[in-house]
């Protein structure tokens, strides 16, 4: 995945020609000063773009941005007063991610020295709420972090922010191969992807299950061994069956291949659209997945795209994330959890210990027996995210959930497995998922937090529920009442 240093936010500092020259000199020294102390401690980079004192400028530099693919978003700040009628034509042709940073250069009053020079330098507490006016008066979708710059705070929710907006301006660009269609009859897989491409930019497409076919007959058999050795060091292969784990391996090279020619960041496949194939791709997804790709399964377009977002939002954070389908609950009474897994497609990305590649029967799709990676899930905090069409909207639903390792052994279950409960306890959770229609493929991860999604939804302009410690179900009715209205 890239690296989110290649993601570039533009600091912009607000004022205007009031204050004269020396102030002005002042307000450009402090916000570069911020800039270079900040720059370091946030998880994308940090630019200074200057000192905006004139509508000209803020119109100029906020068209660069939007430009600009290496700029994933901007920050303002206003270090003085800076009119908001001057920043009317700018934001409005705004297309990249806002966040309003309202903090103040000082951290503390000069009790002793404070006079009218440092009130006119200082005036973040009233520049900022002009700046925040023109922002609530445009509606513009934007996140404001309050409190002392140099704060780890400030600088991790900064951080996570820019996480969120990368998540986004990831998307503009993202391709989604479909090798098959929706599975038959199943209704939440399903969607407008003509709004989807609207809301996140996602391109959906589709190429045929006998493009993969073609390009899996031109496979190697040394790159098919070059990719065997690199398993036999990274997994522990107890199967005999070695024919089973290279097909596999044929498989994941040739979806590589038409990925790396194509610029695919995400593949779908169907277990009933097989044609061609001789085993439902397992290992070749799991190692997919593990490479940052997104997934989804059984025509889940929509699941696969946002594996892809969050995957490209979670660069350099430890945790891991993958596709998983809530599967089987343990409903023993007041210790009740979810067993998540699928037919074969998780992501070792989030494995506790041991990964063993196996090969086993499938049980449904009527192929050959598929080589698959087994393993247990970690522990930790973590998050489940779905993403379903409202008819008209798209609904973006995140759970928190509390990971544990699996609570016995399960040595018949030849797929991966985790088990979770979620917040704010078990009937409460599954209760609201599926009110709020939440689907049962979903992305998990150790990684993103459902404050990161609540502003990717904000940037791309969907709702959001959120289910966590403080939901209830009452409220959450009530909110999904309001929302129907809202985003008729
Ligand atoms: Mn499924």
């Amino acid at each position: 995945m890239k690296d989110l240093k290649q993601y570039e936010f533009w600091f912009i500092t607000g004022s205007q020609h009031l204050y004269g020259e020396e102030t002005l000199r002042r307000v450009a020294e402090d916000s570069r000063a911020m800039v270079k102390a900040m720059g370091g401690r946030v998880s994308g980079t940090l630019v200074y773009k200057g000192v905006v004192k004139t509508p000209d400028e803020i119109t100029a530099i906020i068209k660069e941005a939007n430009y600009r693919d290496e700029c994933a978003g901007i920050i303002t700040w206003m270090h003085t007063f800076s009119p908001s009628k001057m920043w009317i034509n700018g934001l409005k042709i705004l297309h990249k991610p806002m966040l309003h940073l309202h903090t103040q250069f000082n951290r503390e009053i000069p009790f002793g020295e404070i006079d009218m020079d440092f009130m006119n330098l200082n005036q973040s507490a009233h520049g900022d709420r002009e700046h925040g006016f023109i922002g609530a008066r445009l509606r513009l979708p934007r996140k404001v972090v309050v409190g002392y710059w140099d704060d780890a705070k400030v600088l991790g929710e900064v951080s996570d922010w820019m996480r969120s907006a990368v998540g986004f301006i990831a998307g503009q660009s993202l391709k989604v191969v479909r090798f098959a269609d929706n599975m038959r009859e199943v209704a939440v897989t399903e969607g407008d992807k003509v709004e989807a491409q609207i809301k996140f930019g996602w391109a959906i497409n589709s190429l045929s299950m006998g493009d993969l076919v073609q390009e899996m007959d031109g496979v190697g058999e040394s790159d098919i061994e070059a990719v065997f050795e690199e398993c036999k060091q990274k997994y522990d292969i107890v199967t005999a069956n070695v024919d089973a784990v290279k097909y596999q391996i044929k498989i994941e090279i040739a979806m590589r291949n038409l990925c790396e020619k194509n610029g695919f960041g995400a593949v779908v496949t169907n277990f009933e659209n097989l044609c061609g194939l001789e085993q439902l791709p397992g290992l070749a997804i799991q190692r997919l997945m593990e490479a940052g790709y997104g997934f989804g399964a059984e025509g889940d377009w929509k699941t696969a795209a946002l594996l892809r977002v969050m995957k490209s939002m979670e660069a350099g954070l430890p945790g891991g994330t993958s596709f998983m389908e809530d599967y089987t609950y343990h409903l023993a009474e007041g210790k009740e959890l979810i067993l998540g897994a699928h037919m074969l497609e998780v992501d070792p990305s989030i494995a506790d210990g041991t990964v063993k590649i196996d090969v086993q029967p499938l049980g449904i799709g009527g192929k050959g027996d598929p080589a698959r990676m087994i393993f247990d899930g970690k522990e930790g905090d973590a998050i489940c995210a779905s993403l379903i069409d409202m008819g008209g909207r798209m609904r973006l639903i995140v759970a928190d959930v509390k990971a544990v390792k699996p609570i016995r052994d399960m040595p018949k279950l030849p797929v991966a497995r985790v088990m979770w409960s979620p917040l704010p306890d078990f009937e409460t959770g599954a209760k609201a998922w599926i009110y709020a229609g939440g689907a049962h493929h979903a992305v998990m991860s150790y990684s993103i937090t459902a404050d990161m999604m609540r502003d990717y939804a904000e940037i791309a302009g969907i709702e959001y529920v959120h289910i966590g410690a403080e939901t209830r179900i009452e409220d959450l009715k009530r909110d999904l009442i309001l929302s129907d209205l809202l985003w008729k």
